[in-house]
């Protein structure tokens, strides 16, 4: 059985997994937010379900825990059903300490990535490299019966999903860069930006270095938060503590921390959870934490203001922003940044149905969630849709694609970095 965490935070503070999913009264006041429970319209796949399983899993009263394994597998991890609760109940870390309490090993894959990110990126890139040759020959598509053949469905349908392929990988580019010795800021590279969309991390930086000046790249490791939703705590935590000690080490000791995918860093500033038994990391985790910033944070507070665009322009809010860091896109800074072309979207704040691997391994439910947003995307007549995570990203320009072809999904900083341009401010690509 794979290490679980065993405590929790909560907003009445560190309590015990059990105590934290008592905290749910079951009032069902979740059920609405949920959209699973939308898309299904099954008690056990609501926050509300999925909290009394693991309540009972916990008192021994489930017959049988493998029962509580679907409903558990087909949490989004969103954290809707948080925002939505009066007591704020942490469902989707309780979900997780569900799945590890089911879960024997970390699964093969996930462990062999955690390694592979932790423990040797070099090869990583590598391998990654020689995978992204193969899609460009058009030969991953062969692959894809054989994959599925052999039970990696989730690696054939992120196949299918993922359209960037990168030969030079964003670590690559910004370690020729020259680093400040003072600097004003500190970029994160989520994984992401690094070995997807480095033009999202080049974007984010050119506008770190136009709102706050000059500042350094972490040359990090992996925030950890594979290991943590579908590997190993034991990992999650090396790798929290690599980042924690780089950030220690490097010039700027109040500088912030700024990551451009707000599920990563939704983790960062959620680490000090994984150490509520170590005193003196706990310490350093959260001194690391409160430097955190998502570039969502920083792009709301610039005086960035764009010419009226052509189109219209939307926004849909990660789940890992909104939810998991309580921090939304403001209206009056989209409003600023689009030149009046922005124009609200319904739902902004309902999971697209990515959720990081959620979108391969549950391809059925994640396509019901994501007809949904794309319907709603597509009722503002958008050209261009904005968001801030890297999941939201893939499964956004997926869904495009398949429904609604009119319109593209950017990141904010893309976004941002391109009015910055237009407004002749130096930027680099
Ligand atoms: S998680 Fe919160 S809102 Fe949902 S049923 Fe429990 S107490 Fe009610
Ligand atoms: S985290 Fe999202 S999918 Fe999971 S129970 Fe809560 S609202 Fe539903």
């Amino acid at each position: 059985m794979s290490e679980k965490l065993n405590r929790l935070i909560t907003d009445l503070g560190e309590r015990s997994t059990y105590d934290a999913a008592s905290q749910c009264s079951r009032c069902g006041y979740c059920e609405q937010a949920c959209p699973t429970y939308v898309a299904t319209g099954q008690e056990s796949k609501s926050g509300r379900g999925r909290n009394q399983l693991v309540r009972l899993m916990l008192e021994g009263k489930l017959k049988d825990p493998s029962e509580a394994g679907e409903a558990l597998s087909t949490c989004l991890l969103c954290g809707a059903c948080s925002t939505a609760c009066y007591a704020h109940v942490p469902t989707a870390d309780i979900v997780l300490e569900g799945r590890r309490m089911l879960r024997g090993k970390s699964p093969w894959l996930a462990k062999m990535l955690t390694v592979l990110l932790g423990r040797a990126p070099a090869l990583l890139s590598v391998l990654l490299k020689i995978a992204y040759l193969l899609k460009r020959a058009g030969l991953s598509v062969l692959a894809r019966p054989a994959l599925r053949i052999m039970g990696l469905r989730g690696l054939a349908e992120a196949d299918l999903h993922v359209d960037e392929l990168p030969l030079r990988f964003l670590y690559e580019e910004l370690r020729q860069r020259p680093n400040a010795e003072n600097p004003a800021w500190l970029y994160f590279a989520p994984c992401g930006p690094n070995y997807l969309y480095p033009r999202v991390g080049l974007a984010t930086v050119n506008v770190l270095g136009n709102t706050l000046g000059s500042g350094r790249f972490m040359d990090n490791n992996c925030c950890g938060l594979l290991s943590y939703n579908y590997g190993d705590i034991e990992d999650a935590r090396v790798l929290a503590k690599k980042n924690i000690a780089r950030a220690e080490a490097l010039p700027g000791e109040s500088a912030p921390l700024v990551g451009d995918c707000s599920s990563c860093v939704a983790h960062l500033k959620n680490y000090p959870q994984l150490f509520l038994d170590d005193a003196a990391w706990k310490e350093r985790a959260e001194k690391f934490s409160r430097r955190v910033r998502d570039a969502v944070e920083i792009i709301n507070k610039s005086e960035i203001a764009g010419p009226k665009p052509e189109g219209v322009i939307t926004y849909h809010e990660s789940c890992r922003a909104c939810h998991g860091q309580g921090l939304r896109a403001s209206k009056e800074g989209l409003t600023r940044l689009c030149g009046g072309s922005f124009q609200p979207l319904e739902e902004a704040e309902v999971c697209c149905g990515g959720a990081g691997a959620f979108s391969f391994t549950h391809p059925e439910l994640s396509d019901e969630v994501l007809r949904r947003k794309i319907g709603a995307i597509a009722s503002t007549r958008a050209s261009i849709v904005l968001t801030s995570s890297t999941s939201c990203l893939i499964q956004l320009a997926h869904g495009l694609k398949k429904y609604y072809p009119e319109c593209q999904v950017l990141h904010l900083s893309e976004f941002a970095v391109e009015i910055l341009s237009q407004n002749g401010a130096k930027t680099r690509a």
